[in-house]
C-alpha cells in the first residue's frame, strides 16, 4: 500500500466510468482493485486459485499466516508443534503470477458507498498511536471468519479458555502442563490438587470433544510416566448443553464416543447448561428439573460456537442486515444488495434463492408456447436448468430416489398422468413444493470456506465473461454451458478424532466407520491438505516424533 492519493483518486475515476468506454479506448485500462480480508481458510483458498494477472490484489489481516486449525486441538497437548501448522502469507502470495501486496492491518469499518475501508495497523501500534488509514478498492472481498461466543455468560471472557488461534493453544498447552507441575508441588491437600486437576471443556461439539481426548491420550500415554503421583487425581469433565455430543455426526457416530468418553472415565454431562464462572468455580444448571451445582476446576476450556465479529456486526447494521447472525450473499457469494463486494466463509451464509418465490416466472418461462399448460417436452427443456439454479431441487430428487424431475411431476399428476402428461401451474406447484425444505445452512467449517474461496477465484479468473452476465446465469435460457455457475458446495465427509488412536468417520452417503484405520486415514488426509511442503513436512515429523518419544512437556 502506498497511500499515494493521486494514484487512488485515477483509480476510482476509471472504476466508476462506464465499462464499455473502458473496453473501447486506446489505453489499456487500469488494473482493478480487490481488497481481500482475512488470511485464513477463506482467505488463503482464494489467493492459491486466483490467476488472473488483470487483477491488483491487497490482502489485509492482523495475522500474516495461514492456520491450519483442524490440527489446532493436536497443538493443545503437544502432538504437533505451534509452528508446524502455520504458513506466512507471505510465502503463499510471492509464488504468484499476481500482483499481490500484504498489509498487517485489521479492518476496522468498511464504506460501501466510497469504495473504501478503514484500517488499523497491527503492529507497533503504541509507537504511531492509533493511526487508521483508508484503503480504496473496485471489489472488495471479506473473509475475516468469526469469534468465540460467550451467549454473554458472566465470568467467561475472563476465566476460560478458548481455542481459536495459534496462540490459545499455546496457551492451553502451557497451562495443562503448569497444572501438572503445580499438582505435583509439595505441601498441597489431595483436595487442592483435584482442584488443579479438575479439566472442563463446555461444548460438545468436534473441538470440545478433540480436546477431551487429546487431553485424556496426554494423561494416558504421558502422565502416568511423568507425573505418577498425581496422576489418579486427574479429572475431565465435558458440559454439553443439548442431549448428546457431536450433534452434527450421524447417531452412531455419537453413541460410539458417548461410550467410549464412558469407558475412558471422561465425565459427559448431558443437558447441562453452564450459568456462570469465577475464579474458583463453574456453575451449572441442568436443563429439564433446573437443578443447580458448582464444581471447584483447574482449567475450563470454552467452544461453544462462534458469533459475528464486531466488524461484520456494525457492517450488517449499515446496510440492514442488523438482526442477523451472519452476512448474508446471494449464491454467487455476492453481499445482498451490492455487485462488488463478496463475503464468504464463518463471517458469511449464503442465501439460497427458493424455487417458490419463482415458480410462477418458472411455469411461465417454460411455457413456450403460452399454452397454459407445461408438456413433458417443455419440461424436459428447463429441467438441468432448474437442478443448476436451484441446487434443492436435484437434493430432493436424490432424497425421493426418483431419477428425474419428469417423475416426480408423473407422480403428482397421479394416473392422469398416463394419458396426457400436461401440467398446469397448481400442479407443477404442487409438485414441487416440498423441495425448499431441502435447503439448509452451510456449517461453518473450513471445507466449506476452502471451497468458496476456490469459487470465488475462479469468478475472478474468468471475471470478464462474468460482467457480461451480472445476474448469473439467465435463468432457464436453454443449455447454453459457458454461463457463470452459482457456488455448489460439495461434502467430502468429516472426522472426530476420539482419542486413543481410533477416529469416527462420515463421508459422504452417510458412510460411517469408526477405529483405528480411520485414524490413519485422518492423518492422511490432514497431511495432503496442507497448504505447503514444509507444513507437510513438519507435521508428519512431529507425529512421528511423538510416536517414537512421547509428547515433548517442556511449556
Ligand atoms: P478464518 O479461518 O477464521 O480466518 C479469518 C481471517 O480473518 C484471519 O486471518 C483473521 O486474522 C482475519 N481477520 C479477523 N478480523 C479481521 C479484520 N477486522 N480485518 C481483516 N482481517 C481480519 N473446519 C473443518 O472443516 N474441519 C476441521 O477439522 C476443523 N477443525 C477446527 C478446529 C478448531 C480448533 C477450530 C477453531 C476450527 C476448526 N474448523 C474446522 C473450522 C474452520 O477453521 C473455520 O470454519 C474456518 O477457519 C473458516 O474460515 P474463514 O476464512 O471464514 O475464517
Ligand atoms: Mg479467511
Ligand atoms: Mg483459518
Ligand atoms: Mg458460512
Ligand atoms: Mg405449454
Amino acid at each position: 500500500f502506498n497511500g499515494s492519493k493521486g494514484h487512488i483518486a485515477h483509480a476510482d475515476a476509471v472504476a466508476s466510468n462506464d465499462d464499455r468506454r473502458i473496453a473501447s479506448s486506446e489505453q489499456v485500462p487500469k488494473k482493478k482493485k480487490v481488497v481481500l480480508l482475512g488470511t485464513g481458510w477463506g482467505g488463503m483458498s482464494f489467493l492459491k486459485s486466483l490467476n488472473n494477472p488483470n487483477y491488483e490484489v491487497q490482502v489485509v489481516s492482523p495475522r500474516n499466516f495461514f492456520l491450519f486449525t483442524p490440527l489446532l486441538p493436536s497443538v493443545t497437548c503437544g502432538k504437533v508443534e505451534a509452528r508446524s501448522i502455520v504458513e506466512p502469507i507471505r510465502n503463499i502470495i510471492r509464488k504468484k503470477n499476481v500482483n499481490i501486496s500484504y498489509s498487517d492491518a485489521e479492518c476496522v469499518k468498511i464504506d460501501p458507498n466510497n469504495k473504501k475501508i478503514y484500517c488499523r495497523a497491527t503492529i507497533d501500534s503504541h509507537s504511531k498511536g492509533e493511526e487508521v488509514f483508508a484503503v480504496d478498492y473496485d471489489y472488495l472481498i471479506i473473509a475475516v471468519g468469526a469469534q468465540v461466543n460467550t451467549f454473554n455468560t458472566p465470568g467467561v471472557m475472563e476465566n476460560c479458555h478458548f481455542l481459536k488461534e495459534i496462540d490459545d493453544a499455546q496457551k492451553i498447552r502451557k497451562n495443562v502442563i503448569d497444572s501438572f507441575e503445580k499438582a505435583s508441588l509439595p505441601n498441597l491437600s489431595d483436595e487442592e490438587r483435584k482442584k488443579i486437576l479438575h479439566f472442563v471443556v463446555v461444548g460438545g461439539g468436534p473441538t470440545g470433544v478433540e480436546f477431551a481426548a487429546e487431553l485424556h491420550d496426554f494423561v494416558n500415554e504421558d502422565v502416568v510416566k511423568l507425573y505418577p503421583n498425581v496422576q489418579d487425581l486427574v479429572k475431565i469433565t465435558l458440559l454439553e448443553a443439548t442431549d448428546h455430543i457431536l450433534n452434527m455426526f450421524d447417531k452412531r457416530i455419537t453413541n460410539f464416543a458417548e461410550q467410549k468418553f464412558g469407558r475412558d472415565g471422561i465425565d459427559v454431562k448431558l443437558g447441562s447448561m453452564v450459568t456462570g464462572i469465577n475464579e474458583n468455580e463453574i456453575s451449572t444448571k441442568v436443563r429439564g428439573n433446573g437443578e443447580k451445582t458448582s464444581t471447584p476446576y483447574g482449567m475450563v476450556l470454552w467452544s461453544t460456537g462462534i458469533g459475528p465479529r464486531p466488524l461484520i456486526k456494525e457492517f450488517m447494521k449499515q446496510i440492514g442486515q442488523g438482526n442477523r447472525r451472519a452476512l448474508a450473499t446471494d449464491e454467487w457469494l455476492r453481499v445482498e444488495g451490492f455487485g462488488n463486494i463478496y463475503a464468504l466463509g464463518d463471517c458469511a451464509t449464503v442465501n439460497q434463492r427458493k424455487v417458490m418465490e419463482d415458480i410462477s416466472e418458472i411455469f411461465r418461462k417454460a411455457d413456450k408456447d403460452n399454452s397454459g399448460t407445461l408438456t413433458v417436452k417443455e419440461f424436459q427443456e428447463i429441467i438441468d436448468d432448474i437442478c443448476e439454479r436451484y441446487p434443492q431441487v436435484e437434493l430432493y430428487l436424490k432424497n425421493k430416489q426418483v431419477r428425474n424431475m419428469v417423475d416426480l411431476l408423473k407422480e403428482a399428476k397421479g394416473d392422469a398422468a398416463k394419458e396426457s402428461m400436461e401440467l398446469n401451474i397448481e400442479e407443477f406447484k404442487s409438485a414441487l413444493s416440498e423441495v425448499d425444505s431441502q435447503m439448509k445452512n452451510l456449517p461453518a467449517t473450513a471445507q466449506v470456506a476452502n471451497q468458496q474461496g476456490a469459487y470465488l477465484a475462479k469468478c475472478f479468473n474468468r471475471m470478464e465473461e462474468c460482467e457480461k452476465n451480472p445476474e448469473g446465469p439467465p435463468r432457464f435460457r436453454g443449455t447454453g454451458r459457458h454461463r457463470f455457475h452459482p457456488f455448489r458446495y460439495r461434502h467430502l465427509g468429516q472426522f472426530a478424532p476420539l482419542g486413543g488412536e481410533q477416529t469416527a468417520a462420515q463421508l459422504p452417503g452417510d458412510w460411517v466407520s469408526i477405529g483405528h484405520s480411520e485414524q490413519w486415514l485422518w492423518y492422511s488426509v490432514y497431511a495432503s491438505k496442507q497448504v505447503s511442503w514444509r507444513t507437510r513436512a513438519l507435521v508428519v515429523s512431529d507425529w512421528i516424533r511423538r510416536f517414537i518419544f512421547g509428547r515433548d512437556t517442556s511449556g
